[in-house]
Formats: C-alpha cells, sequence, structure tokens
C-alpha cells in the first residue's frame, strides 16, 4: 500500500529522492485565467455562470443573506457548537499573544524610526469545501485576522447542493460564532477572483489567504500583487520522524488521518528502524479497511507522493525532513523535545505521542493553515503577523538630519542622483561645507 524508500548510506540531496504530490499550479493557470477574466468583466453574472458549470447550483445571488447564517447557528449541533467555541477559544489565547507591538528606536538624539504595525483593511478569507467543508479553517483564517484589527472580513465557502446553494451550514454557523456577517456563497478561482476585482456583491479587498485546491492556488498566483495573498497551499502533507520507541498504531493512524484529506495528500514516515516500519505497514491495513474514506486514504498512501523512508539513524532523519520541509512534522522519538528543538524546516512540529496533527487541526490553538510542497523551508503558516503590515515611520528634527546631511549627499553622489543630495541641501543653506 505504501512504498518504500530506502536512504541508508545515502550521499545524495535527500531533495532529489524524497516523494512528492505533483502539483503542477503552471498548468492549471490556463484553466482559471479565463474564469477570473470573465469575473473581472462580468462580475455576479459570470460567478453565477462558472459557479452553475463547476458547483452545479444555479445561484440568484452569491452574498449569502443574514438569515441563512442564522438559521445555521440555531440548528448546529450542541457539542459541534461546544467544539467550535473551544477551537475559538484556544485559537484566540495562541494568536493573542502574537500581535506585535509598535517599537521606536531613537538613532541619535532628534532622529527616530517607528516600526507601526498596521492591519489590512479588508481580507477575503478562502474557506475550502469540494471533497470535504472545513469549518475549522474558518476559525483558523477568521480569528488571526481579528486578532490583527482586520476591519473588514469577508469568507467565501464553494455552494452545497445538498444544501440549497449555500456553503455547508457548519461553515455558516462558525461564520456566526466569529460574528462574521459578509459570506459569499462561490469556490475555486472564481471566489479568489471575486476577492480581487470585487463585484456588485462583494467590495474588493487588499489580502486573500486560506487553502484550497489547484485552481485556488492558480488564481492566488494569477491575482498575486492586485491583491496580497498568503501562501499557494497544495495539497497536504504528514512527515513524522519516529524510532522503534514509536507506537506503530499511533504513526499508521497519524498517516491516516492527512492521507484522508485528499488523494493527493502526502504522507512520510522517517524512521532509523525497520522493525517500526514493517509494523506500521502491518497496521496501515486493518486500520484503512475500517475507516470511512478508504479509497481516498489508500490513493494517497500508495501514490507517489507517500512512502516509508530508511534512514541510518536520527542525525540523518533530521537532515531528511529539513529538506522535505513538511507541512505537519510529527517527532515520535525518545526525547522527542529535544529532537524537535533541532528541527529547521516545518509548518508545524508536533512533539511526542500525544500531539497529533488532528488536535493541531482542530484545537490545539496552533494555527493549522500552513506551507505545504516545501515552502515551509521560506514560509510561515497563517498567523496574526500575516494580516499586518510594518509601516516604518521617520522623524528626524533639524539637527538630525544636519548630523547625517553629509553621508546623504555624498552617497546620492556615489548613485549619480544628484536631487537626492539637493533635496538634503535645500533645508539647509547651499554653500553649507561638505554638503
Ligand atoms: P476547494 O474549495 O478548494 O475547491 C472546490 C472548488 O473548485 C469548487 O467550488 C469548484 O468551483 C472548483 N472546481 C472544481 N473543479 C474544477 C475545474 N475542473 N475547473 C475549475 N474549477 C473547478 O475544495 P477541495 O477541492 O476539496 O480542495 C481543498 C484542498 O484544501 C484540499 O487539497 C485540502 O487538502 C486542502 N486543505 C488544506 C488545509 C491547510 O490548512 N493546508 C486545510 C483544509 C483543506
Amino acid at each position: 500500500m505504501i512504498s518504500r524508500i530506502d536512504l541508508r548510506g545515502s550521499t545524495s540531496d535527500p531533495r532529489d529522492l524524497l516523494p512528492r504530490a505533483e502539483f503542477d499550479v503552471e498548468a492549471a493557470l490556463e484553466t482559471v485565467r479565463p474564469l477570473c477574466d470573465d469575473v473581472r468583466h462580468r462580475g455576479t453574472a459570470a460567478l453565477i455562470e462558472i459557479t452553475e458549470r463547476f458547483d452545479g447550483v444555479r445561484l440568484e445571488r452569491v452574498r449569502v443573506p443574514q438569515s441563512a447564517i442564522d438559521q445555521a447557528l440555531a440548528g448546529l449541533d450542541p457539542k459541534v457548537r461546544a467544539a467550535l467555541e473551544e477551537s475559538i477559544r484556544r485559537a484566540r489565547l495562541v494568536h493573542r499573544e502574537q500581535r506585535r507591538t509598535d517599537h521606536t528606536t531613537q538613532v541619535v538624539p532628534g532622529g527616530t524610526v517607528t516600526e507601526r504595525w498596521v492591519p489590512v483593511q479588508r481580507v477575503g478569507l478562502y474557506v475550502p469545501g469540494g471533497l470535504a467543508v472545513y469549518p475549522s479553517s474558518v476559525v483558523m483564517n477568521v480569528v488571526p485576522a481579528q486578532e490583527a484589527g482586520v476591519e473588514g472580513i469577508a469568507v467565501s465557502s464553494p455552494p452545497q447542493r445538498d444544501f440549497g446553494g449555500l456553503p455547508h451550514p457548519t461553515i455558516l454557523a462558525a461564520c456566526a460564532l466569529l460574528g462574521v456577517g459578509e459570506v459569499y456563497a462561490a469556490g475555486g478561482a472564481q471566489a479568489i477572483a471575486m476577492f480581487a476585482y470585487g463585484t456588485d456583491e462583494c467590495r474588493p479587498v487588499n489580502l486573500v489567504t486560506g487553502p484550497g485546491n489547484i485552481y485556488v492556488a492558480a488564481a492566488k498566483r494569477l491575482l498575486k500583487g492586485r491583491i496580497g495573498i498568503d501562501a499557494e497551499a497544495g495539497p497536504t502533507e504528514i512527515a513524522i520522524l519516529a524510532d522503534d520507541s514509536a507506537d506503530p498504531r499511533h504513526v499508521a493512524a497519524d498517516l491516516i488521518s492527512q492521507a484522508e484529506h485528499d488523494p493527493m495528500a502526502a504522507a512520510v514516515l522517517v524512521t532509523d528502524s525497520v522493525e517500526l516500519a514493517d509494523r506500521v505497514e502491518r497496521e496501515l491495513e486493518p486500520q484503512v479497511a475500517a475507516t470511512k474514506h478508504r479509497e481516498r486514504i489508500t490513493e494517497a498512501l500508495s501514490g507517489r507522493q507517500s512512502g516509508i523512508v530508511l534512514v541510518d539513524d536520527l542525525d540523518q532523519g533530521l537532515e531528511v525532513v529539513d529538506a522535505y520541509a513538511a507541512e505537519h512534522l510529527e517527532i515520535q522519538t525518545r526525547d522527542a523535545r529535544a529532537v524537535a528543538a533541532r528541527v529547521r524546516n516545518a509548518g508545524a512540529v508536533f512533539i511526542g505521542p500525544y500531539a497529533p496533527v488532528s488536535l493541531g487541526d482542530y484545537a490545539a490553538g496552533s494555527n493549522h493553515v500552513l506551507p505545504t510542497g516545501g515552502c515551509a523551508c521560506h514560509s510561515s503558516g497563517l498567523s496574526v503577523q500575516s494580516f499586518l503590515r510594518g509601516i516604518h515611520v521617520v522623524d528626524y528634527s533639524r539637527d538630525a538630519l544636519a548630523d547625517v546631511a553629509a553621508h546623504v549627499v555624498t552617497l546620492a553622489d556615489a548613485e549619480d542622483l544628484p536631487g537626492h543630495g539637493d533635496a538634503v541641501r535645500a533645508r539647509f543653506d547651499w554653500e553649507t561645507p561638505g554638503l
């Protein structure tokens, strides 16, 4: 069901040998470009037609009425409501403490630079709803935006045929619990285009965040610049670094839990124990057979993006997981905390036997919108920071400028930009020696 890659004794760059999903965003650009152009030029009419084509639903309007959001909350299973409320409470605890405070540096007497952190004014949060629906993604997008102080928050999620063309009721209920009333029934590239260009129903936004399928990623790439984006999330991934102390039942269950998202999801075990590898493989079969989405899971686990990677020892294991830069990385080894402290590349790290990725998906307090496809070597997951911009505020007195004026003029001359130097000279006596 799952392939093996033996890197024991290998001196090659592990990046060339590790499994990874094919996620050709470039190819999907051709599909999404006409969709985005159509939304740009024809707005809501285009959204309605594209939605009918891809979601099989004929909408009358794309904006979800407040009454539908209220109804969804009223009809929410009390157990789901309690779980969502706890997820929101924990996410708030963590994200509230991420807010950076403004900082002023006195460079010279009378000369300061302040870094002011200012929230983006209006954001569009995409919540996927194709293969599965993700009310948890509402929480993971909305909470950091709110904690950053964003004033305008709009959510979009695909309309569901079974629910009268509205986004899934649990998604609407999650919006209600978070106090978000601006919700749209649009999915895929067309939702991103609606956010970027605006329509008669939806004002354009400055930033779009949230995971989605390849069409969502392609539209984000296409429209980046007009809007800011968090990342082009690809199919979800788990890597588990484990030694012979790991419980094979836990390891198998965690690989399966990630494979459940998507047939393209990646599940990778890196271990120095052949015995653990064998036992995990034996565990996978009955666990997969017993679970609901076995077809999707089997496809994900047997796909070229998943595998069990054998290494000589944990040092090589760490090199491999750093090279892979997984979205989610579990450390199931002896002294897992110390091993985790050595990890350099991962979207999020889960330590020891009692921190499965599912905890992080829903209720650890951490964010589950994380970099995929190896992007964790240069990018972070969603956080309050994603919704803030740092603005440098420069405040210099006459004396403070005079103190450095000659250096500014010298550097302006060195760059052959005399106008720059003159802008300083104009503030002083043009004949000042050295200026
Ligand atoms: P989605 O909401 O991203 O996409 C569904 C939309 O795609 C539909 O509304 C439809 O309009 C559009 N679409 C479908 N077929 C199309 C086609 N042929 N051409 C153009 N548009 C088309 O939902 P999904 O497909 O289930 O994908 C969700 C993805 O998000 C999964 O890969 C999942 O793993 C990922 N995810 C990631 C995280 C994370 O935090 N990284 C969290 C949740 C989900």
